[in-house]
């Protein structure tokens, strides 16, 4: 190995949030941490990019995370981060979560304020308004326990002795909640299938799974923080939160190397020792941190095939085809709200295509698009072995983009009438483009737990490779924004603790 002068304590691969978390918190404790990240830009699925003057949320735009309620534990993250790291992200609320516009006209909002919320859904179903609000309530106390719990590592014996002694009815509850889904949780309330299937799509919206494959704690932490933290939105677009996390790692010191692909982690004797870049150079350090996701990491970027991931383990989340439009500001109706979730049969909500997402951040941040004009963001599930045999910059490959993107400017007429003649600026991207910008195995959303699996089979933090640790949405708590800072945070205290210098709690 070369570069071995240079060694750095905790070598990083990827900036995306999960990466660039940990990479920082390990930096102010003290660590001499280097980031690799492949692309010339951080955080992944949350960046923003510029066209034309209108900037663009590159994947996520519903954020959790920055309040600042007092309430204490795993939530309002974001805002203990940032805290920690002497860095701010102005927000502004953002009142309404989701707008669902679903099959038979039903049409419900995810107000921030329960009441509005739980009052829209009882008058769309008055005959289950007691088994309603039970189930919320449910989903309230789920939050209430994780909410008072401090956000640390489950593999770290430190952590799990002191919050189990500080909290033990909580810890135990919690533990027995792990065992349920979110859907059989719902059964026991109600039965009316229309309501039963406005469940699967509250789950789905953000799990890619519906209520029964969804683990009722992921479910308590979504539909009930909304309410209580509540949803921001950080000014300037979704690539504030990762500017953020890069300008506090630099403040103590830390560095990232963009455009440098790790292509291999380098073991001796079972340990991870550093990693080689695509350049050939090769980096050492006491403690190698993957962003990258499952498969990458095992099947790819080590080189023991006995540490394989087989097909079977999880479920792979499909990829995404998405549009990025900038639109003349007539075509969205006054009152539209920010985000919305569409579907028009319940048959095929789940497969590619079947949901359609979208954005419009430049309602609450106008500095996103030009004066009377706004960004919108849309996009729906799809899998690359659908773009099979379309080379990029092919002529099969334009076509189907631009097809791809006929069918869903069409389908966003319900929302925004006449927004096919309004378009000022398109870009499209494919599973491909996915997968390449995020060197993401597939484009995939990630690894899915099959239904019925306790949420505590996620992977964790650490691997079976000695000083290799694992970040991001392959691990628990999965996918979201929120959930990699979450792992972000477990996996800085984990490593913290293991080289001896273990993170003060975020206050
Ligand atoms: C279309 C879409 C919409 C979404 N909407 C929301 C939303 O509204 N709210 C929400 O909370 N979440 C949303 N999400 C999910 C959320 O964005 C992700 O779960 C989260 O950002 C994933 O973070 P991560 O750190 O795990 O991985 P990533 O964002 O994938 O970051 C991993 C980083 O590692 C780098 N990398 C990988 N391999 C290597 C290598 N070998 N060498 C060097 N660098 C490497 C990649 O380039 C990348 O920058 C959305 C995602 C998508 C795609």
């Amino acid at each position: 190995m070369n570069d071995c002068d240079a060694a750095f304590d905790v070598l990083v691969i990827g900036a995306g949030i999960g990466g660039l978390t940990a990479a920082a918190l390990l930096q102010e404790r003290g660590f001499r941490v280097l980031c690799l990240e492949q692309s010339r830009h951080p955080g992944g699925s949350c960046s923003s990019f510029r066209r034309e003057g209108y900037t663009f949320d590159a994947g996520a735009s519903v954020f959790y995370g920055f309040a600042e309620n007092g309430r204490s534990g795993t939530l309002n993250l974001h805002t203990r981060v940032f805290r920690r790291l002497g860095v701010e992200v102005p927000s502004v609320p953002d009142l309404v979560q989701i707008h669902y516009h679903l099959p038979g006209g039903l049409d419900i909002r995810a107000h921030f304020h329960r009441d509005r919320f739980l009052g829209e859904l009882t008058e769309a179903f008055p005959h289950e308004a007691e088994g309603i609000g039970r189930f919320y309530r449910e989903l309230e106390s789920v939050y209430d326990i994780l909410s008072a719990l401090p956000a640390g590592s489950l593999e770290d014996p430190r952590h799990l002795l002191s919050v189990g002694a500080s909290h033990p009815l909580k810890t135990g509850a919690l533990a027995l909640k792990t065992l349920r889904s979110m859907g059989r949780a719902a059964r026991r309330h109600v039965s009316d299938p229309e309501l039963l299937r406005f469940f699967d799509i509250e789950a789905y919206a953000w799990a890619l799974q519906d209520a029964t494959a969804t683990p009722l704690v992921n479910a308590g932490i979504c539909l009930a923080d909304r309410h209580h933290g509540g949803i921001n939105y950080p000014l300037g677009g979704s690539g504030s939160i990762p500017e953020a996390l890069v300008e506090g790692f630099g403040k103590f010191g830390g560095r990232i190397r963009y455009g440098a692909r790790v292509e291999r982690i380098l073991t001796e004797g079972g340990r991870a020792v550093g990693v080689r870049l695509a350049d050939g150079s090769e980096l050492c350090a006491r403690a190698v941190i993957s962003n990258a996701t499952i498969w990458d990491t095992f099947n790819s970027l080590l080189d023991d095939s006995r540490l394989r991931v087989e097909e079977s383990r999880f479920i792979e989340a499909p990829s995404w085809f998405q549009l990025y439009l900038g639109v003349e500001g007539r075509c969205v109706p006054e009152g539209t709200e920010v985000h919305h979730v569409q579907v028009d049969g319940w048959e095929g909500y789940q497969r590619p295509g079947g949901t359609l997402y979208c954005s419009v951040p430049s309602l609450l941040d106008p500095s996103l698009a030009p004066e009377g004009h706004h960004v919108v963001h849309a996009f729906v599930t799809d899998r690359a072995e659908r773009w099979k045999g379309l080379e990029r910059g092919s002529e099969g490959y334009r076509r189907r983009k631009q097809e791809m993107a006929s069918e869903l400017v069409a389908r966003l007429e319900r929302l925004m009438p006449g927004i096919g003649g309004a378009v000022k600026v398109k870009v499209s991207a494919s599973p491909l483009t996915h997968e390449r910008w995020l060197a993401r195995r597939h484009g995939s959303y990630g690894p899915l737990l099959k239904p019925g699996r306790n949420i505590l089979l996620k992977p964790q933090n650490r691997t079976p490779v000695k000083s290799l640790f694992a970040v991001g949405d392959s691990t628990f708590p999965g996918q979201g924004v929120i959930a990699v800072t979450y792992s972000g945070v477990s996996c800085a205290s984990l490593v913290a603790s293991r080289l001896g210098r273990p993170l003060r709690p975020l206050e």
